[in-house]
């Protein structure tokens, strides 16, 4: 194993699973965000018949089936793409889109949206990373959330599309949204986005009709959870979820449909808190990724660690398996980064920061983080 993180430049699909220390990682991005109770018991039974029967919901709300066999991975797909979750176009596949969760049937973020789905073709070429933000409700919630072109509510109350990585954007004509989007990502292509990899390091300068001082309105929040106008918020320790959970979920009288989101939190439709008497809250200040032995670049345990360590943490804690950071890519108020089987710890850092002390033991963490009342 090595301490370096491996940095591969894609995102495993479905047509592309990647291997992990506990098998392939097949990842379904459900059109919308949205899998209907129907596709919750399929995506059940395939996880469970040719994986491992767990799922994690990913920060670009997409689902992770872990476990897959290498032989038997192409057996999975058939019932996806016969349900609808997967497309059988491998390139049609790998077109990333995050949307505000809580779209309703008809309106900015469900309309623009399905007309992106549906002129997806007129897409160029683009790095496996890309990936596209409606999130046209009456405030935008999705701009911490990985996306490299943005359709956000401005704070005139105007649509507006955005490139990551400027502050501003441009007004966009109602009805123009997903033209103007597919327009970006040709400008992107043309003007050698490739070599930058994602929008956010790409320094060309905008076309004059993408580039305004419209800023985007602020003071939208990620969806809390508990009742729901749509039905139940339910945070997901880490964000993962088993089948048999995703059934049982399903099962429950009045349920239509799952919405998935960046925050691991997936929102129960039709649900109601009465028929979830056993969920409670889940501590969403804790991030730690799946460390060893399910990632092959990890040298230590991951979540074990992070659960043991929460009760002595007062803010954020983000536990990474190495420099990576996959479960966080902002700071924390306290990162613990594994290295050579031991740890490092930083204070309001990231994974791949200097650490302030490093080849700790969790003992070692724990006395650490006790010596220091500003973490603690
Ligand atoms: S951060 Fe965690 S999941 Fe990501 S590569 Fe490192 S060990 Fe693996």
């Amino acid at each position: 194993m090595s301490a370096a993180p491996l940095v591969r430049g894609w995102c495993p699909t479905a047509w592309r699973p990647m291997a992990a220390g506990d098998g392939l990682i097949l990842r379904v991005r459900p059109r919308l965000g949205r899998v209907s109770r129907e596709q919750m018991h399929v995506v059940a039974d395939v996880a469970r018949a040719h994986g491992s029967g767990l799922i994690d919901v990913t920060n670009r709300a997409a689902l992770q089936l872990r476990g897959l066999r290498e032989r038997d991975w192409t057996s999975a797909l058939d019932p996806l793409i016969a349900a609808g979750l997967v497309d059988h176009d491998p390139v049609r596949e790998g077109r990333a889109m995050l949307v505000a969760p809580d779209w309703r049937a008809g309106d900015d973020t469900h309309r623009i949206a399905s007309a992106l789905l549906e002129q997806i073709d007129a897409l160029p070429p683009l790095p496996g990373k890309i990936g596209f933000a409606v999130d046209a409700g009456a405030l935008p919630v999705l701009g911490a959330s990985p996306a490299d072109f943005r359709i956000e509510r401005a704070a005139t109350g105007a649509l507006m599309i955005r490139p990551d990585g400027r502050p501003t954007g441009a007004a966009v004509a109602d009805g123009d949204e997903a033209a103007a989007l597919i327009a970006l990502a040709h400008w992107f292509h043309q003007s050698g986005g490739a070599r930058a990899g994602r929008m956010a390091r790409h320094a060309a300068p905008l076309p004059d009709w993408a580039s305004d001082t419209l800023s985007p309105a602020s003071g939208g929040v990620a969806m809390a959870q508990g009742d729901h106008p749509l039905g139940v918020a339910i945070g997901l320790p880490f964000g993962r979820i088993d089948a048999d959970t995703l059934d049982k979920l399903a099962a429950l009288p009045g349920v239509t449909g799952l919405r998935l989101t960046p925050w691991r939190i997936v929102l129960v439709e039709g649900a109601t808190s009465a028929k979830l008497p056993h969920v409670g809250p889940v501590d969403l200040s804790v991030d730690a990724c799946v460390g060893a032995p399910a990632c092959p670049q990890a040298t230590v345990e991951t979540r074990t660690l992070a659960t043991r360590l929460a009760p002595h943490v007062a803010g954020r804690l983000h536990v990474s398996g190495c420099a990576k950071g996959c479960a966080r890519a902002a700071p924390a108020d306290v990162v613990v980064t594994g290295r050579v089987g031991r740890f490092d710890v930083a204070l309001n850092a990231r994974a791949d920061d200097a650490p302030a002390r490093s080849g700790l033991s969790a003992d070692d963490l724990i006395a650490f983080l006790e010596s220091h009342p500003d973490a603690a």
